[in-house]
This record gives C-alpha cells, structure tokens and sequence, in this order.
C-alpha cells in the first residue's frame, strides 16, 4: 500500500508528534499548548507538519 501514511512528510510529522508528546509527559509547564521555552519549537514544529499532512491529505481526497 502507497499512500501518505507512508510517505516521508508524514514519517517527519509523526516523529515531531513523537517528540511534542515526550516534552508534554516530562513538562509541568505544558499540555495541550505549549508552556515553557522548551516546548515552544516543539510544538511549532509539531502544528506546522501537522497542518502541512492534513492539507496534504485534503488535496489527495480532492483529486480522486
Ligand atoms: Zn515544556
């Protein structure tokens, strides 16, 4: 199967969550939004690739 759950964008987005998510279970300071100077790229770069594979799969659906 090819599609965007394999293709690199979403294996950079998913490790960015990954990233995001492992800052989120250590950190006191953040949650569901960013809390701390340390969280903040974390979370930028998480709600940047996350938009960037959701608009992705929005154009993929419309072309069919
Ligand atoms: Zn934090």
């Amino acid at each position: 199967m090819t599609g965007p759950a394999n293709s690199p964008l979403f294996r950079t987005y998913r490790d960015a969550d990954r990233k995001w998510s492992a800052h989120v279970a250590a950190c006191q300071h953040c949650g569901h939004e960013p809390g701390c100077p340390a969280g903040q790229p974390l979370f930028n770069r998480f709600a940047e690739l996350q938009s960037a594979y959701l608009d992705a799969l929005s154009r993929r659906d419309n072309s069919r």
